[in-house]
């Protein structure tokens, strides 16, 4: 039983315009769904990732309007690693994120900027054994698109290897090097993702632009197998929750990162047609009767996709 890569990536913003501005218009993402936090449902959940939301490429964001920014520090994720194909992109990357006043930083097979609420990001030529998620985006020529999340850094939130054993024998990485105040592992299925820590530099505070948890991708079958897995390794694990588009269980692991386990099923066109995904706002049923309150308070928000199916 193997983990397939990562499933999706959720952070927490203060603002769903300049969301879907960044993410969508700005890094051509496709926001593939608009629906509320299933907990707190007068506040966005928005999706996004390739043309089908397919997981290894999925980014998400609680909007909290107008919260605090927060920083990252011990235990959380302060940087995420998006894919492109080759140093070709990271050029086109470069002249597109400076003409739209966002210079990156360029190292070497890198480009590392933040969004507009301080999340690190960085770009890395793609692993090649990664297959490319990409969306569309009438700006950005398909063989520069980003291609899918590729790895992750935390700052520890414990002794290095204080989660070895879980991260290892539990879920299916590999080390792949520790030394330096640093420790990364691989995790390597058929889609292959990089974690890794570096030593805290600051206590963080969970807000605005800051991450909130990550998921691994689990093949549907095997996602009760894991559940056991990962209480049989002491880890206090959630029941499964039914998140509508997939079923989750989570824990905190011991560096303090929130992991979720997430299913392949049903997707995002469970309850969308896969030409319209992320136009109309979703409600989990259970929420269904607040639809008119929710649709008062909620910022309205247009999908730069709305109206023509594939492409703009
Ligand atoms: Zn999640």
């Amino acid at each position: 039983m193997k983990l397939d890569g990562m499933h999706h990536l959720t952070m927490i913003t203060a603002d769903a315009r300049a969301n879907v501005e960044f993410y969508a218009d700005l890094l051509g993402l496709r926001l593939v769904k608009k629906t509320v936090n299933f907990d707190a449902p007068d506040a966005y959940h928005l999706y996004f990732g390739d043309e089908q939301g397919s997981p290894g490429s999925i980014l998400t964001w609680f909007e909290f309007t107008g919260a605090a920014r927060g920083h990252a520090g011990a235990g959380m994720i302060h940087t995420i690693q998006l894919g492109v194909d080759s140093e070709a992109s990271l050029d086109f990357w470069e002249e597109r994120l400076a003409a739209a006043g966002q210079p990156p930083q360029r190292g070497p097979g890198s480009l590392r900027f933040a969004d507009y609420d301080g999340l690190g990001l960085e770009l890395v030529v793609a692993d090649p054994e990664n297959s490319q998620l990409r969306a569309e985006h009438p700006e950005i020529p398909p063989e520069h698109a980003l291609t899918g999340v590729e790895g992750a850094r935390a700052f520890a939130g414990a002794e290095l290897g204080a989660d070895a054993d879980l991260l290892t024998r539990t879920l299916g990485f590999s080390a792949t090097a520790e030394g330096d105040g640093e420790a990364e592992y691989l995790l390597a299925d058929e889609r292959r993702f990089r974690w890794g820590y570096d030593p805290p530099s600051q206590r963080g505070v969970q807000g605005a632009g800051t991450v909130h948890h990550i998921a691994w991708h689990s093949r549907d079958e095997d996602h009760e197998a894991w559940r056991r897995r990962v209480a049989e390794a002491g880890m206090h694990v959630t029941p499964v929750i039914d998140r509508d588009y997939f079923l989750s269980i989570y824990f905190r692991q011991p560096q303090g990162v929130l992991f979720e386990i997430a299913t392949t099923s049903p997707g995002f066109a469970v309850d969308e047609d896969p030409d319209h995904l992320g136009e109309e706002l979703r409600l989990p049923r259970q929420h269904e009767h607040l639809r008119p309150q929710l649709e008062r308070l909620l910022t309205p928000l247009e999908n730069p996709r709305a109206g023509s199916g594939a492409g703009r």
